[in-house]
């Protein structure tokens, strides 16, 4: 709300900051009143901060570098139960390697999805004009 003096009656009275730079009619002796725009921020109500939700794409990410990492121990308990007891020679290309590639995968998505947070934390503190 924007405090205002009518300018012949001295009335003081309170106007929406939506009127604010608008003409308004005094309550008391309906002469117009010009209502200023306020001048430092302190004047009007603060504004309603948008939460800052996780991106789709960081969401999806996390999520996928989590299951893939899961994946991964999976595959290498699967592999050395079913595979490396039959036949040592496919441990190496059959269960090691696909699982180490399911891990540097994984984990490079948490890694990309640990940057955007760390992006989305600092463009949240600039827009508060903080350093983080
Ligand atoms: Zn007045």
């Amino acid at each position: 709300m924007i405090k205002v003096k009518c300018p012949r009656c001295k009335e003081l009275f309170e106007a929406h900051d939506a009127y604010a730079g608008k003409t308004a009619q005094c309550p008391a002796c309906e002469h117009p009143v010009s209502i200023p725009v306020p001048s430092s921020a302190r004047d009007l109500a603060p504004p309603k901060r948008k939460k800052e939700k996780p991106s789709l794409a960081e969401h999806g990410l996390g999520i996928a570098g989590v299951l893939l990492n899961i994946a991964a121990v999976s595959w290498l308990i699967f592999g050395f139960v079913n595979i490396a007891r039959k036949d040592a020679d496919l441990v190496l290309p059959v269960v090691l390697f696909p699982a180490f590639c399911l891990f540097v995968t994984g984990d490079l998505f948490l890694a990309i999805h640990e940057i955007l947070r760390y992006l989305r934390r600092i463009t949240v503190a600039l827009e508060k004009g903080n350093t983080p």
